[in-house]
């Protein structure tokens, strides 16, 4: 398998707090990799670093090959083969969920209206909302939201895709019906780096497990070795008080 994005040395600070300790990671074509660690060890951080969300202070992100640091040339180009989905699902209130699936590609990629709805209606038949196409979010419940923002992220074509937490602020029930979505995208092939606290699922979808903490990756392995076998003492104690491994 390909390299498709390369996490090199990263490192990244608020003023005299570091959040990201050279991080390095490498994700190959087709590959799902897990992040997992404790609150406010830099997961976010991370996936928006990757995401040119946020500037770093060490290191570089390549994509391709290519650096989406900002300063670099074309960043929104390459920006634009990176999708994120969010815990909170931040679609546009005021648009139809079809109107939140096209408004990207038409104003973004210049995709015809035609092109882009029919694109559209086919995302929304796979995750069995065809029939909500023209409802508001506000009509949706929150795993409904949720499938409609990772169709949105689908709807740019990227090459990786961002998962951060995106089933944490849903209501138990509608968990599974998310997860399931992303574990269809998992087996057509789809570059996924996930931050999750779903650890049963972690341990289905992922090719790679990584563990961050204190802004610094700590362990990383198959989904086997790291709940089976974790190295070392923080691992072992983060996957226990998940009740994992007892
Ligand atoms: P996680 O997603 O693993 O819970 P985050 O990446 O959100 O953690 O945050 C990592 C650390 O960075 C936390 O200690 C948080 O307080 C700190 N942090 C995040 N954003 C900022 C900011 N804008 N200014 C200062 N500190 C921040
Ligand atoms: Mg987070």
């Amino acid at each position: 398998m390909e390299e498709i994005l390369r996490i090199n040395g990263i490192s990244k600070r608020y003023d005299d707090i570091t959040v990201l300790d050279h991080v390095s990671l490498s994700i190959k074509s087709g590959e799902v990799v897990v992040i997992v660690g404790p609150s406010g060890c830099g997961k976010s951080t991370l996936l928006r670093c990757v995401n040119s969300l946020e500037n770093i202070q060490e290191g570089e992100i390549l994509l391709n090959g290519e650096s989406v640091n900002p300063g670099n040339k074309k960043p929104a180009a390459l920006r634009q083969k990176i999708g994120m989905v969010f815990q909170s699902y931040e679609l546009f209130p005021h648009k139809t969920v079809l109107q939140n699936l096209t408004l990207a590609p038409l104003k973004v990629k210049k995709t015809g209206r035609k092109e882009a709805e029919e694109e559209g209606l086919k995302l929304l038949e796979r995750v069995g909302l065809l029939s909500r196409k023209d409802n508001y979010p506000s009509q949706l419940s929150g795993g409904q939201k949720q499938r409609v923002a990772i169709m949105r992220a689908l709807m740019m074509h990227p090459e990786v895709l961002l998962l951060d937490e995106i089933t944490a602020a849903l209501d138990p029930e509608m968990v599974r019906e998310v997860l399931e979505v992303v574990l269809s995208l998992a087996k057509e092939g789809r570059t996924m780096l996930i931050v999750t606290h779903e650890l049963q699922f972690a341990r289905a979808v992922a090719d790679r497990m990584v563990f961050i903490d204190g802004g610094r990756i700590v362990e990383e392995g198959t989904p086997e070795e790291f709940f089976e076998h974790p190295r070392t003492e923080r691992l072992r104690k983060f996957l226990h008080s998940f009740s994992y491994g007892e």
